[in-house]
């Protein structure tokens, strides 16, 4: 074993312990803590060997026991800190030395993230293996920007969908534009900023109005949450002007506009951690 692998120090050398130990999936939610489940919290509570993504809010982090073991592995598009393979491997030889491992995704692990391909890594090794859902990142935006997902006068379905388009020429191909384009329904788009211009653009040469309402929440359910809104058109270059980092969601139909109505606002003689809210279009 190489001593620049990650996290030698914690595999008990020589050998695997006869049985892997169990490996919890378990969904940290959006960021904000009081969003974990029952279930999450009580294994985040019992919890000694831990592996994290970087969207795990740092909230949620502290709930875990002082003396927990816990090993970052990153993962945002462009510098993951181990690549997919790596992690599932580092995954397969922790569960392989017999301490239980909690591995912790940012929103619900069955969602985007590829929580997916990890459970198939485990179930395939022989690694016994639960998931505790979490709440994606489409819900806690939704609820604490005030933009329903669904609402009977604006949209009757909605996708969540990975604006990680792949480089090069046939990135315009990789999403059904025409499903993607037509109307009342919402989109959501995760990994959505670097690919928004072209999002934007897609959308609208297949037949999406313009003027569209169309929102990105930055850091939804944090304390630094920002929201900005305005046309699907004009989208991309207020992201732009307005320095969006991520991670960032973006919502786009009719429902955005309820959103002037419904965004949470502070309640007299309670902290409430609420988004500035900008509203910057005229359209709305
Ligand atoms: N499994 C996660 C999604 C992982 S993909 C989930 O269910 O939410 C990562 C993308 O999720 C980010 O690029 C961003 O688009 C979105 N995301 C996650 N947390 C977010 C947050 N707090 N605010 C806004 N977007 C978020």
């Amino acid at each position: 074993m190489s001593h620049h692998e990650p996290a030698h120090h914690l595999t008990p050398a020589p050998g695997a312990a006869a049985q892997p130990a169990k490996v919890t999936l378990v969904g940290a939610g959006p960021g904000d803590p009081d969003l974990l489940t029952l279930k999450a919290a009580r294994a985040l509570a019992v919890a000694s060997l831990v592996l994290y993504d970087n969207l795990v809010s740092r909230e949620v982090l502290a709930l875990l026991p002082a003396a927990a073991d816990r090993i970052y592995v990153g993962k945002e598009s462009a510098h993951h800190a181990l690549p997919q393979d790596a992690i599932i491997e580092l995954m397969l030889r922790l569960a392989r030395s017999g301490r239980p491992l909690l591995r912790l995704k940012g929103g619900d692990p069955y969602t985007f993230g590829r929580g997916g391909e990890e459970a198939q890594a485990l179930a395939e090794a022989g690694v016994p293996f639960e998931v505790i859902p979490g709440i994606s990142a489409a819900q806690g935006a939704a609820a604490s920007a005030g933009i329903p997902l669904t609402h009977r006068d604006h949209a009757s379905s909605v996708q969540w969908v990975t604006g990680h388009l792949r480089a090069g020429a046939d990135a315009a191909l990789a999403l059904d534009w025409p499903a993607l384009a037509r109307p009342r329904q919402t989109l959501v788009v995760y990994m959505g900023l670097a690919s928004l211009p072209v999002l934007a653009a897609q959308l609208i040469h297949h037949g999406l109005a313009p003027d569209t309402p169309a929102a990105i929440v930055e850091r939804a359910t944090l304390p630094a949450q920002r929201t900005l809104v305005g046309t699907l058109q004009a989208l991309p270059a207020l992201a732009q002007e307005q320095g969006v980092e991520s991670p960032a969601l973006i919502l786009i139909g009719g429902v955005v506009t309820l959103r002037a109505l419904l965004a949470p606002r502070a309640v007299d003689g309670e902290e409430a951690a609420l988004d500035e809210a900008q509203t910057l279009a005229t359209a709305l």
